[in-house]
């Protein structure tokens, strides 16, 4: 049964309102293509709105920010605990709106609870320097909210990079104004709901649904907003980076695509490896930038390795993504399937040889069957841009020395990964190769304690651990006149 469909106007000020000029805009389910629900259209009039709610939120003497950092830290708690009772709901509205396997849902789920978890520790830990200066002085520094953020979603992973945004800004004493993606918006107004179930004060979080012209190029020219945080494209993460210099000076941080190299060296567990670079590559149908889209195997292995990718790919059940025995679900919609069969047909064209999958699965809704190629080449189209879809790329190679340059050989740089039973082999890939995350014998790994975040065009800023608080701080130092001597 279809999850009920609570929250479909934007969410200003803690207030369910229809956008100003009245529009609306279907969401799907990619199940089959059938209109869900009509969502509120935000454009510049909303941003608007929902910005000076944030900017009032942000006075100094709002009821936001006279809370202690503690107090904002159990209001960060208060909001887990919700997305904690609301687990499943959450997760099948995600599976329903965005097309995700509900086992994935659920894993996101809780990664959102241990988000907000995480960061909730983190609001009252966020603490500056005494410095011994030179001079007649006494100098410190406080870390300071940088201000009313915006926050631009992606349809992929849509809870999860709620979460990771969201409670981060929050933990920093921000403000934010969020635009989650036109094609999956359901589930960023039901967290907006737990957020003002939890109790935090009007305008704090706003949230509105657009389109990435209308709502969010609004978001990214508003002189009040002081920091962009964006995850998406690259093509659309560089335009917000010019953008966001364009007013005002906007801090940014951006978290792009990939296109990721795994290597599996001769002396790899072979099981294993075959096991994970398909689940790597797979996942959410290929929807993840983090997807194991180059797969770099040894010659001495390489034939033994096809047959056995090839079998576990023929051997994923598709199927509805709300059933749990299902394997593999849909594409976010048309537009994008679209886009994964050309890649694959191009594939075909240059030379590639597909040995398993490729096609459209029935007659309605956005599947493809997971597919395999072998015989890829680095120059291939294929090999160089980021496809998004189920399309394993298997590539041969001869020495470690030679892959870590192939590796390399991109203007990506997000994650990586090496199998092998070598632990100088992975030491040295491991410094060499320019990625932002290194996996050693696994892949997908993704905890809320460890920096997440790309070298080159994969992005710019971490997001996730310790650190990730910073790119909603600004440093201040304050230097007071102190005579050495008594
Ligand atoms: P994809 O190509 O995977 O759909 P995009 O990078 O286009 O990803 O979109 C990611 C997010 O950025 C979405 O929320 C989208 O609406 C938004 N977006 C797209 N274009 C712009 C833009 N010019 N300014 C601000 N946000 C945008």
């Amino acid at each position: 049964m279809a999850p009920a469909i609570k929250y479909t106007k934007l969410f200003i000020n803690n207030e369910w309102v229809d956008a100003r000029s009245g529009k609306t805009f279907e969401t799907c389910t990619p199940h089959d293509g059938t209109v869900t629900a009509r969502i509120a259209e935000g454009d510049k009039a909303d941003i608007d709105l929902a910005v000076s709610a944030a900017k009032a939120a942000f006075h100094r003497n709002s009821e936001w920010r006279l809370l202690d950092a503690s107090a904002r830290g159990r209001l960060l708690n208060k909001f887990a605990d919700l997305i904690q009772r609301d687990t499943q709901y959450l997760a099948e509205l995600e599976s329903y709106d965005n097309g995700m396997l509900i086992g994935f849902a659920m894993r996101n789920v809780a990664m959102a609870e241990n988000l907000a978890r995480y960061n909730a520790g983190l609001a009252d830990k966020i603490q500056g320097d005494t410095i011994p200066a030179d001079g007649e002085v006494f100098s410190y520094t406080l870390k300071q909210p940088v201000g009313v953020c915006g926050l631009i979603l992606p349809w992929n992973v849509p809870i999860l990079m709620f979460a990771a945004k969201v409670t981060t800004a929050l933990a920093a004493g921000c403000t934010v104004v969020v635009k989650p993606a036109e094609q999956s918006p359901l589930t960023a107004l039901a967290l907006a709901a737990l957020l003002n179930e939890a109790g935090f004060p009007p305008g704090v979080v706003n949230v509105v649904p657009g389109f990435g012209p209308g709502a969010g190029s609004s978001l990214t020219h508003h002189p009040d907003v002081a920091k962009i945080s964006f995850t998406g494209s690259v093509e659309v993460g560089k335009l917000i980076q010019r953008t966001a210099g364009e007013v005002n000076l906007k801090r940014v941080s951006l978290e792009l695509g990939g296109k990721n190299p795994l290597v599996i060296m001769n002396d790899a567990d072979l099981e294993l490896a075959v096991r994970t670079a398909a689940n790597g590559v797979f996942a959410n149908q290929g929807q993840i930038c983090l997807a194991a889209s180059r797969l770099y195997v040894q010659s001495g292995i390489y034939d033994q390795f096809v047959q056995k990718a090839v079998d576990f790919a023929k051997n994923i059940k598709i199927g509805n993504p709300s059933d749990p025995t299902s394997r593999h679900g849909p594409q976010i919609d048309l537009e994008m399937m679209t886009k994964v069969l050309g890649y694959i047909e191009i594939g075909k064209q240059e030379g590639a040889k597909l040995m398993t999958g490729g096609d459209c699965v029935g007659d309605k809704g956005f599947y493809i069957q997971p597919a395999v190629f072998i015989n890829v080449t680095d120059d291939m189209t294929i090999a160089k841009e980021e496809i998004f879809g189920p399309v394993q790329c298997i590539l041969k190679f001869d020495t470690l020395e030679d892959v870590i340059d192939r590796a390399n050989n991109t203007n990506y740089g997000l994650v990586a990964g090496i199998f092998t039973s070598n632990i100088n082999t992975a030491l040295q890939f491991s410094k060499h190769v320019q990625a932002g995350t290194i996996w050693v014998n696994n892949w997908l790994v993704y905890n809320v304690q460890v920096p997440f975040g790309g070298f080159k065009d994969s992005g710019l800023g971490r997001e996730k651990g310790m650190d990730c608080v910073n790119a909603y701080l600004e440093v201040k130092t304050v230097t007071v006149a102190q005579p050495k001597k008594l």
